[in-house]
């Protein structure tokens, strides 16, 4: 049997099939064009599918289920989606609607969650009964996985780690509040950070990274100049791993995971990324040494969202 997972965004429509081990077999993808009607979108995630099972050889007949990760709050048991605001999607009857066209057992998800198990099933948190993994990407995206489930919360909005407040009064963020975690420590905040030590100083060798261009200055760049020992980079990056850390403590103390996975465009910095955040995030609590859960890199990349969508699937064999 098989798994096919759908990874649905903004601007593609990624539709993948995989084995239980989560390999990905095949894989398609198509615009999501999000300004149409929904119901040509779900009809695309539906030849999207079947078009990625043919590529293996396969039809409906060998899929154990189809699952979804949405940008957004979903209402799995009753099949719905509550809201995906890249979509403008609200109130939508998802599981109905591709009903229509696909014989098999559709589940829906919340993406960070999806990725998150994913990591859990076929990547780096394999056998950890609790993980949380957090992507610095443009934003910052978090899934959790409890005893070996992904945790949705009481009403699927759990995992808003992007947006718990970091800096009280601080920087001001798209979702209305000011301060917010994503604003420090996702991968556009880290650019936005090596901008500002360029306004505050002409001498910091990011100019030259960026070749005397601040539209260039990437998170990457940031942290090749912060490798390459520029005093000013380093300070940006020492800040940007300082709130993580402090992000991280602050879930560790909350939910005692096995495990905090880190992802999205900024993990690539890896061990460096790593070593930076561990060294930064106290050892001890209440003045006793506490179990530090592993802080680790995640493994299956911009895969991850596709794989945990399809193996939403073994959720229902367990
Ligand atoms: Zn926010």
């Amino acid at each position: 049997m098989v798994y096919v997972g759908i990874d649905l965004g903004g601007t593609n429509i990624r539709c993948g099939v995989t084995d239980p081990e989560g390999h990905l077999l095949a894989k398609t993808s198509r615009l999501t064009q999000a300004g149409r009607n929904w119901r040509e979108i779900v009809r695309d995630i539906a030849e999207g599918s079947s078009e990625a099972l043919e590529n293996c050889g396969l039809d409906w007949s060998s899929v154990q289920a189809l699952g979804i990760g949405v940008p957004g709050i979903v209402d799995n048991a009753a099949g719905m989606v509550v809201a995906c605001t890249n979509l403008s999607w609200y109130d939508l009857p998802l599981r109905e609607e591709l009903g229509r066209y696909v014989n098999a057992p559709v589940l829906m998800e919340n993406d960070a969650n999806a990725a998150a198990l994913a990591e859990y099933y076929a990547g780096v948190s394999a056998g950890c009964e609790s993980s949380v993994l957090i992507t610095l990407g443009t934003g910052v995206g978090s899934g959790i996985v409890m005893h070996g489930r992904p945790w949705p919360g009481a009403f699927g909005q759990a995992g808003e780690l992007g947006h718990t407040i970091l800096v009280p009064d601080g920087i001001p963020c798209t979702c209305g509040r000011n301060g917010c975690m994503e604003r420090y420590c996702s991968g556009s905040a880290l650019a936005f950070a090596g901008k500002q030590a360029c306004w505050a100083d002409p001498d910091t060798a990011l100019w030259k990274k960026a070749e005397g261009d601040l539209e260039r200055l990437s998170a990457k760049l940031v942290v090749d100049a912060a490798r390459e020992g520029d005093p000013h980079a380093l300070r940006v990056f020492g800040r940007f791993a300082h709130y993580l850390a402090i992000a991280i403590d602050n879930v560790i103390s909350m939910m005692n995971p096995q495990m905090i996975v880190i992802g999205g465009g900024v993990s690539r910095a890896g061990s460096f990324l790593l070593e930076a955040v561990r060294e930064r995030i106290p050892r001890t609590e209440m003045e006793v040494p506490r179990p530090m859960p592993r802080i680790e890199l995640a493994r299956l990349g911009s895969e991850a969202g596709l794989i945990g969508a399809a193996l939403l699937g073994r959720q229902l064999e367990e």
